[in-house]
Parts: C-alpha cells; sequence; structure tokens
C-alpha cells in the first residue's frame, strides 16, 4: 500500500496533482470536501447534517467526518493505496489517522505540503473567476475556504514536521515540473512494497 497525504490552499493546483498521483500510483482519492458535496447533492440523511457547516465553510463535526472517512476505506479494502485531501484538517484529525491507518496494518507514508503563497493562489483565483464568470456568491466561499487553509489547516503541518515526515514541494512552476518532484518524493518515501 501507499498512502499519501496531499495539503494545499485552494487554487494550489491539488486537483490535478491528485488526479496525476492517481493515475500514476493506481490510489483512491479521498477529498472529504468532495464525499460531503456528493451527499448533499443526492440528499442523503448524512448530507443533510453536513449541509449548513459545508455553506458556511464550518468543520464538520470529527464523530461524522470520521465515520465517513472508515467507510471509505472500509469500502475500498483492496485497493493500491489512499490518495488523502481535505483531511486531516486538525491535529487531532492527523493523529486519528495514523491510529486508524495503524489498525489496518499500514501507515500514512508520505506528507506533502504543496506550496503556494495566499498572495499567488488569490491572484490565480481572481484569474479563473474572471475566465469562468462565477458569481460573487462563489468568491466569498472561495475566500473562506482560503482563509480557514491558512489560519487553520496549515496549523496540522507542525504535526507532520516535528516527527520529520513532511515534505515541502514548491507549487510555483509548470504541472509536469512539480508533478516530477511529487514523484521523487513519492518514490523515495513509498514502502518496498507497495
Ligand atoms: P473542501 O472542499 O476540502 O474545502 O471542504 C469543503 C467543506 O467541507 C469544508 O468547509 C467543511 O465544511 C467540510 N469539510 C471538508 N473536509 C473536512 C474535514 N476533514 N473535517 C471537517 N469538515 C470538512
Amino acid at each position: 500500500m501507499l498512502n499519501i497525504v496531499l495539503f494545499g490552499p485552494p487554487g494550489a493546483g491539488k486537483g490535478t496533482q491528485s488526479q496525476q498521483l492517481i493515475d500514476r500510483y493506481q490510489l483512491v482519492h479521498i477529498s472529504t470536501g468532495d464525499l460531503f458535496r456528493e451527499h448533499i447533492k443526492k440528499g442523503t440523511e448524512l448530507g443533510k447534517k453536513v449541509v449548513e457547516f459545508n455553506n458556511n465553510g464550518i468543520l464538520v463535526p470529527d464523530e461524522i467526518t470520521i465515520a465517513m472517512l472508515k467507510g471509505m476505506l472500509d469500502e475500498n479494502k483492496n485497493a493500491n493505496g489512499f490518495i488523502f485531501d481535505g483531511f486531516p484538517r486538525t491535529e487531532a484529525h492527523a493523529e486519528t489517522l495514523d491510529r486508524i491507518m495503524s489498525g489496518n496494518a499500514t501507515a500514512i507514508h508520505a506528507v506533502l505540503s504543496l506550496d503556494v503563497s495566499e498572495e499567488e493562489v488569490r491572484k490565480r483565483l481572481q484569474i479563473r473567476r474572471d475566465a469562468e464568470h462565477r458569481p460573487d456568491d462563489e468568491e466569498s466561499k472561495v475566500n473562506r475556504r482560503i482563509e480557514e487553509y491558512f489560519n487553520k489547516t496549515i496549523h496540522v503541518l507542525p504535526y507532520y514536521n516535528k516527527q520529520g515526515r513532511l515534505t515541502r514541494v514548491n507549487g510555483i512552476g509548470d504541472i509536469s515540473q512539480v508533478f516530477n518532484h511529487i514523484c521523487d518524493k513519492v518514490d523515495s518515501a513509498r514502502p518496498a512494497k507497495a
């Protein structure tokens, strides 16, 4: 198995890099944000519970998020590995993830932070918005997600850093250059029999 956690603010290129990692290493993508949005769209019981949090950019309570995450892991027992995107968001999540993985006789092998400054992501997202003519509502949601990343999620990085498990990747540059850099890091972190 090969399990990767990918950090990065909205607009850092995490979606693109995740997709390429999934294709190269045959991983299952676990994006808690995408999973919540799917539940909301389908109108499931879980979706009804999380819609208000999601609309307001507030973290969904841990018991809901973690139960959903465990469900995804159980449904994909034979996977080659996972890429976690949008989870962990707190140090408590990171500890829980380590416990869950070791309970499944595996571990998080690589923790990557795709580094792009707040100023740069705001610039990129403005360009994207101008090109796609997205509504203002979308802009305020994106702004909240950027703030959440730089004010909160970023504080999870020291948890991995102090254990020597964090790799920072410069997210500025062309897509394939960033991807090659990420792959070098993943290849040196992956277990012998992934
Ligand atoms: P994202 O697409 O990752 O920015 O997530 C969108 C929204 O889903 C967040 O603002 C939260 O309401 C919720 N969410 C996503 N991931 C998590 C998580 N790990 N813990 C709690 N809430 C989450």
